[in-house]
């Protein structure tokens, strides 16, 4: 089979398309054939070896995926081949024409949801879920600012929050990524490279109960100026350092609090996707693909997922 290999850590263009063995899932395991990868902005910083995580090379970059289970290994059940299924996760890399994963790092497909839009759900939707509830404790009713909502797991974020019946804003860097959030569910959508956005949207509220944080070493200090009391600040991603003023935590008694999607417990992962399952069931949930990329443009996928505007996912379509 076709898969993206990395021989060393580097820039964009160590990723290179090779022939590799075809794979063969052991006890517990699932063997899918890859019909889109989703490219996250962790597999640059995992490619770049800036991440805490370290592969041994050479390794098969991605997380994400969809397709259609080839075989499962034995003591697998409730998965069959035939079956459509995407990935949170992935034993062998996902991008490539196969990939290998545990039985729980595989989750059912419904019809109605393509192959592309699937490879842009198990990081995304997973992280958005877990920073609303897990992290965030968000409820119906309460002020949402999703900071960064044009992405990946921004777009996820809008969707699920508009669909729980939160009162959601959301920011974008241009006219057309605040028309995209509108379109998802964004009741108020605001410019976050504009230094006036912040004062609006605490004259919008009065106080935000909980934000997701795209950009943490750009936005935190000013994050802590608009908060609800007992306000909530998840963040999503950093870049780099900020100074804040711990005060502001203070008078409102405020909540910092980060994210890793991969420290999910167990069952926290079950409650995850048990719910995006639901979702996707009720129609509520709809991945937005920016763009489709051949398997061995990876390289311009990763130069591209670093810079903005961003309108959704970008795919990598291995066949
Ligand atoms: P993405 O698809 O590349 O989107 C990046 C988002 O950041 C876009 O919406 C972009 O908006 C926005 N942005 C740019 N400048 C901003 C600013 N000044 N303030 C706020 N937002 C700004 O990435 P993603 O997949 O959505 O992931 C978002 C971040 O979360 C990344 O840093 C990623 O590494 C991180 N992440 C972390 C976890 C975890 O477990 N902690 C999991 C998934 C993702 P415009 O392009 O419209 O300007």
């Amino acid at each position: 089979m076709k898969a993206i290999q990395i021989q060393q850590y580097g820039s964009p263009e160590v990723m290179q398309i090779q022939t590799v063995p075809d794979l063969s899932p052991q006890s517990g395991q699932v063997l899918i054939e890859v019909k889109a990868a989703g490219v996250n902005p962790v597999d640059t910083y995992i490619r770049s070896g800036s991440y805490a995580l370290k592969k041994d090379l050479p390794f098969t970059p991605g997380f994400d995926a969809a397709g259609i289970i080839l075989r499962v290994g034995s003591g697998v059940e409730d998965l069959s081949p035939g079956d459509r299924v995407y990935t949170s996760g992935s034993l062998t890399g996902t991008y490539a024409q196969q990939t290998l994963c545990l039985a729980s790092q595989v989750h059912p497909l419904p019809e109605n949801i393509s192959f592309e839009q699937g490879a842009a759900l198990g990081t995304p939707y997973g992280t958005a879920w877990r920073a609303l509830f897990q992290r965030g404790r968000a409820l119906s009713g309460q002020w949402i600012l999703i900071h960064g909502a044009s992405g990946g797991v921004g777009i996820a974020a809008v969707q699920i929050a508009a669909a729980a019946g939160m009162q959601v804003i959301a920011t974008a860097g241009d006219e057309d990524g605040r028309r995209l959030v509108k379109e998802q569910g964004a009741a108020h959508r605001f410019d976050h490279n504009d230094p006036r956005h912040m004062d609006e949207i605490y004259q919008l509220t009065q106080g935000v109960d909980v934000v997701l944080e795209m950009l943490a070493n750009v936005n935190l200090d000013r994050d802590l100026d608009i908060m609800a009391k007992g306000g909530r600040v998840v963040v999503i991603g950093s870049r780099g350092r900020i100074e804040i003023d711990p005060r502001k935590t203070m008078a409102r008694e405020l909540n910092i609090c980060g994210l890793m999607l991969m420290h999910a417990t167990p069952e926290e992962k079950k409650e995850i996707y048990a719910a995006i399952e639901n979702g996707l069931a009720a129609g509520k949930l709809n991945p937005v693909i920016a763009q489709k990329r051949p398997l061995d443009q990876a390289p311009r996928a990763h130069h591209q997922i670093m810079q903005s505007p961003h309108r959704g996912k970008i795919i990598l379509l291995p066949q």
